[in-house]
């Protein structure tokens, strides 16, 4: 009994022998995986980011209202997310005292007097109207890590927001001019939620 122990002891210091022997030639693919893991941790992090993201906008839409509601340019670029060609939309070059609103739901974003050249070809503005005016957040497509611009009323994508603008802010709200609609002044909209109450309200 005692050499059937002993046999099966060296038996199983063999096959740990060669389990080591083969996490051993594992190994760099255990760093892989351990690297992939470090990176799906993260991707991870940054889709609790984007389940916020996916907040109850005060301005709810169905994909097919908004089709309706937009140009194909204006729904390619605010509701999927796309980019308009440099110089080559109406705003990079505008000169006009104003402010820029929300192309999708008519919330003011840009004032002309954070407006400055940027020499990109898009619209470029160093703040928003006001800091809740935006939503922000990480984008990693296209190989980049970035920080998309969004409006804070309706969710449409507007760009994205960079470190390298001018005084006083430093940034470089780097904007699609299809996502705008410029206005002589600035122009809260009414607000869609609050028109039921308001209608309720007049028929007392
Ligand atoms: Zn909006």
């Amino acid at each position: 009994m005692r050499d059937y122990i002993s046999w099966a002891g060296s038996g199983l210091r063999a096959a740990v022998i060669g389990v080591a022997a083969l996490a051993m030639l594992a190994v760099g693919c255990a760093v892989t995986q351990n690297v992939v893991a470090a990176e799906e941790a993260a991707a991870a992090e940054e889709s609790g980011e984007t389940q916020m993201a996916e907040k109850q906008y005060p301005v709810q839409k169905t994909d097919e209202e908004w089709r309706a509601l937009l140009t194909e340019e204006q729904y390619k670029v605010t509701r999927i997310g796309g980019t308009e060609c440099a110089f080559t939309g109406q705003f990079w070059n505008d000169h006009r005292d104003g402010v820029y609103h929300c192309v999708c739901c008519g919330n003011p974003l840009f004032s002309s007097a954070a407006k400055f050249e940027s020499g990109t070809g898009w619209p470029s503005y160093f703040q928003p109207v006001g800091p809740e005016r935006i939503y922000e957040k990480t984008d990693r497509s296209h190989g980049m890590v970035r920080t998309e611009v969004l409006c804070n009323r309706c969710g449409a994508h507007l760009g994205h927001v960079f470190r390298d603008g001018p005084e006083p802010t430093g940034l470089r709200f780097c904007i699609n001019s299809v996502a705008l609609e410029w206005k002589p002044q600035l122009v809260e909209p009414t607000d869609d939620t609050a028109a039921p109450a308001a209608a309720d309200a007049a028929q007392e």
